[in-house]
């Protein structure tokens, strides 16, 4: 068993990462789980990242991840490309088992271990994903001017991304794998009434089509099993979202969707000494500076806390 540390951070995104910067600034030494495979968080898989301030021209999501990663190093995070396989956080000393077994001992704990999208689980999808695919129409819809776009989905995140999208598209084609949509009335006919957005029912993709970028989608009836082509050259998939809480199950409050509770505009959890932060928490902006606005209070939280302790 080590010594106690002051901190353990769980999560190496935007908001493990800034997280990192500002206890390791705070001299609290931070131990960060950075993730055994995913080390640097969902920017690791996109390409072009536009819309995070302080860069101009725009940054790679990968090289955006290594700066933020060398910038917490350099001011003495200890990051350890591993995953966290079991916690226990309910005494005054939190405890965080490693891969290997080995148990870290620390006063207080920051959550922020993200969310995963969920995927169609086709074969192009993941070869596509920034050349055509993609998950966040925020993120991305600036890039699909004038472009024939499908979204796919029925709930209130398609319907938004959908008419989002209409503000730059050509066209919008929702594809849902039934004849009634999930989202809300509201949102239904905002949707409905943009004549940009059409729909095409009873079905699902059954194939991503393209080399090097996005060309066309292969669409199966759900009813009838007849094949039809779509050419879009932009995908969004909306079918939501899965937040990776599942070791925190049975110590800190999740609501109904598995999210993690914070104590808003703070990110204490109902655990003293245990924080969250970015996607893990956030179902409703998703951004990488977000995820880091949150990374960075839930340092300052965690530093008052341990301030308060002394
Ligand atoms: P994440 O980035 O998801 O990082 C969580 C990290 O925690 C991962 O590295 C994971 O491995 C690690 N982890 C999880 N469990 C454990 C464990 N048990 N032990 C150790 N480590 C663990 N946002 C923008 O603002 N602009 C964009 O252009 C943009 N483009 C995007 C493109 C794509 C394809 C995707 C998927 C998202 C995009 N986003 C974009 C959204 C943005 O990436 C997320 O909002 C942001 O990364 C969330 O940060 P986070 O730190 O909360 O979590």
């Amino acid at each position: 068993m080590s010594d106690v540390r002051n901190v353990i951070i769980i999560g190496s995104g935007p908001a493990g990462y800034t997280a990192a910067l500002y206890t390791a600034r705070a001299s609290l030494k931070p131990l960060v789980f950075e993730g055994a495979v995913t080390a640097g968080g969902a920017l690791m898989n996109t390409t072009e990242v536009e819309n995070f301030p302080g860069f101009q021209d725009g940054i790679m999501g990968p090289e955006l991840m290594d700066n933020m990663r060398a910038q917490a190093e350099r001011f003495g995070a200890e990051l350890v490309p591993d995953d966290v396989v079991a916690v226990d956080l309910t005494g005054e000393i939190k405890t965080v088992t490693d891969t290997a077994g080995t148990v870290h001992r620390a006063k207080a704990v920051i959550v922020a271990t993200g969310s995963q999208h969920r995927k169609l689980g086709l074969p192009n999808e993941d070869a596509l994903s920034g050349r055509g695919v993609s998950w966040c129409a925020t993120c991305d819809g600036f890039f699909f001017k004038d472009q024939d776009i499908a979204v796919i989905g029925g709930g209130d995140t398609a319907m938004e991304e959908a008419t989002f999208l209409s503000r730059f598209a050509k066209s919008v084609t929702v594809v849902h794998r039934r004849d009634t949509l999930r989202a809300s009335k509201a949102m239904q006919e905002r949707a409905f009434a943009d004549p940009k957005i059409s729909f095409i029912w009873d079905s699902e993709v059954a194939e991503i089509l393209g080399d090097q970028k996005l060309s066309g989608l292969k669409l199966r009836n759900v009813k009838t099993g007849e094949l039809t082509d779509l050419a879009v050259t932009g995908l969004f998939i909306a079918i939501g979202h899965d937040p990776r809480t599942e070791l925190f199950k049975g110590q800190l409050e999740l609501d109904e969707e598995g999210y993690l509770k914070v104590a808003s505009p703070s990110t204490r959890t109902n655990i003293p000494g245990v924080f969250g932060a970015g996607d893990v928490v956030d179902h409703t902006y998703r951004q990488a500076i977000t995820a880091a606005g949150t990374g960075c209070a839930a340092a300052l939280d965690a530093e008052r806390f341990l301030a308060a302790l002394a």
